[in-house]
């Protein structure tokens, strides 16, 4: 028999930057083998980040790994998989146009010359699934036409085919049902009981109490407490670890709203059916309405149906009076709808266009005089915003790519400013923005609610919910759970209501 007197695996002060936005600023963790060690923390904690490192997708810009006791460097994920460190990804990586035994055995010991002994693969394939609880899938099912679950498990059978160690699964429930959930921890149960470590990143407290031994929190990139035994740790103790930053006073003062604002967009019994149900909510001119809720909410796709580019199964959207038509886009807009999406930079931004182009866009009809393009006045109005905006480097010329995403973000803001618009939906607003920016854009968004724009705006970190809007839905998995004003509920009552609306 070997003792191990050393943790399995060992990881100290790693950091991780990407272009300014430090995503990891110092994280510990020690995994033992036999143990199913959770790593918690909100959206944006680094936890993807973390796992990603570990996996050898990304290199950290410092800190040590020490593996079985011993300081490594892992190159990649082919070094990862060599050690016997194994990950399932959040956006799963298995090729959907291959079987199962293709999937689990290419670029292995059994494919030689890049050929596959397909017999053998698929027994060996069909035994791994055996020993998971799935002996009922056939090796030889194309992977494109198996569910997120089972592609889970085709991941997990990849990860038995080596001798793996530890595995990594990286927010594994947030696609799978109740009782695809109860399986996953079955399989997981089975796993520790032969050895072998798993590293589960959750941000769902009630699955870490159930199947977790113990637990990593990671908060703004740092781990803030690490090796805490779940049953040890109670659940205020574990959400002040998650969310417990001092408050600074970055939120811009609101003004009450005037008692007769207009109401300008209204939701009634909005849903999208398997997605979100019964959403009822009016938005007035100058009031900042927030979505809190955890990522798989339904927030982005209420969003989405608004915008008209996810059709409604049920309810209405209506904008100063009149019901929008289901599922169009352009009928969104023409009622003076506008989106800043979450993926601002694909969706957003001309990133080769200089600056004032950015701006301007989708106010032509302003700078343009007998069919023409006044650039001149176009640049004129950019150079105002920018200065208004603070924006750095204030050069209305300056190509928008080499922007930093604050920026940007500042850019796509301007752009309402400029071209006004009746109701303003705010995916993520601060994604990849850092803090030093970020106070800039809080109050670019009081300052278009101020100037009579109904606004909604969605993020994954509550706090800024709370600091943004005037009044806030909690959704939990595609209900509403409650609609209150901003200032009568903080992070940890709606961590809280979440936590219990997804547990039950
Ligand atoms: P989590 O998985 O805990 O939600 P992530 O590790 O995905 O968090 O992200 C941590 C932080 O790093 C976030 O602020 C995110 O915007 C940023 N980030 C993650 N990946 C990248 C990337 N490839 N480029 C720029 N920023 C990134
Ligand atoms: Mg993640």
């Amino acid at each position: 028999m070997i003792t191990v007197d050393h943790p399995l695996l060992e990881v100290r002060g790693l950091t991780k930057s990407f272009a300014g936005v430090k995503a990891l600023q110092g994280v510990d963790l020690s995994v033992r083998a036999g143990e199913v060690h959770c790593v918690l923390g909100q959206n944006g904690a680094g936890k993807s980040t973390l796992i990603k490192t570990l996996s050898g997708a990304y290199q950290p810009d410092s800190g040590e790994i020490f593996w079985q006791g011993e300081r490594i460097t892992i190159g990649g994920p082919v070094a990862a998989l060599e050690r016997g460190i194994a990950t399932m990804y959040q956006e799963l990586d298995v090729v959907d146009g291959l079987t199962i035994a293709e999937n689990i055995f290419l670029g292995h010991e059994q494919a030689t010359g890049g050929l596959l002994h397909v017999a053998s693969a698929n027994a060996r394939t069909a035994e791994i699934l055996t020993r998971l609880g799935h002996g009922e899938i056939s090796p030889r099912t194309e992977v494109g036409s198996l569910s997120a679950a089972n592609k889970q498990i085709v991941s997990m059978a990849r990860a038995l085919s080596r001798d793996t160690r530890l595995i990594i699964m990286d927010e594994p429930s947030a696609v799978l049902d109740s009782q695809e959930v109860e399986n996953l921890f079955r399989v997981v149960k089975e796993l520790t009981a032969q050895g072998i470590a798993v590293v589960y990143i959750s941000h769902r407290l009630a699955e870490i109490r159930r199947i977790g031994d113990r637990i990593t929190v990671i908060k703004d990139g740092r781990s803030t407490a690490t090796g805490l035994s779940v049953t040890d740790t109670s659940t205020p103790e574990l959400i002040r670890l998650m969310t417990g930053r001092d408050v600074d006073n970055v939120f811009p003062a609101a003004e009450p709203i005037a008692a007769d604002a207009p109401v300008v967009l209204s939701c009634h019994e909005l849903g999208v059916r398997g997605v979100f149900r019964n959403v009822s909510f009016e938005v007035r001119a100058g009031e900042v309405v927030g979505l809190a809720g955890l990522v798989g909410s339904g927030r982005s796709e209420i969003l989405e149906a608004i915008y008209g580019a996810r059709r409604s199964t049920s309810g209405t959207v209506t904008v100063n009076g009149e019901a929008l038509r289901p599922g169009s886009v352009a009928a969104a807009v023409a009622a003076g709808i506008g989106l800043s999406p979450e993926e601002r930079k694909s969706q957003g931004l001309i990133l080769d266009e200089p600056i004032f182009k950015n701006v301007t866009l989708s106010s032509f009809g302003r700078f343009a005089r007998s069919g023409f393009l006044n650039e001149r006045r176009e640049r004129q109005a950019a150079r105002e915003q920018i200065e208004a905006l603070e924006l750095r480097p204030a050069n209305p010329d300056m190509v928008t790519r080499t922007l930093s995403g604050g920026n940007q973000q500042k850019i796509l803001l301007a752009r309402w400013l400029v071209h006004g618009t009746a109701v303003l939906l705010l995916d993520e607003p601060t994604r990849g923005v850092d803090v030093g920016a970020r106070a800039e854009i809080y109050s670019l968004i009081r300052r278009l609610a101020e100037a009579g724009t109904a606004i909604i705006v969605v993020s994954s970190e509550i706090d800024e919910v709370l600091g943004l809007a005037d009044r806030v839905l909690v959704i939990s998995d595609g209900d509403v759970l409650t609609t209150t004003n901003a200032n009568d509920i903080d992070e940890p009552g709606v961590l809280d209501l979440v936590m219990r609306g997804s547990a039950a």
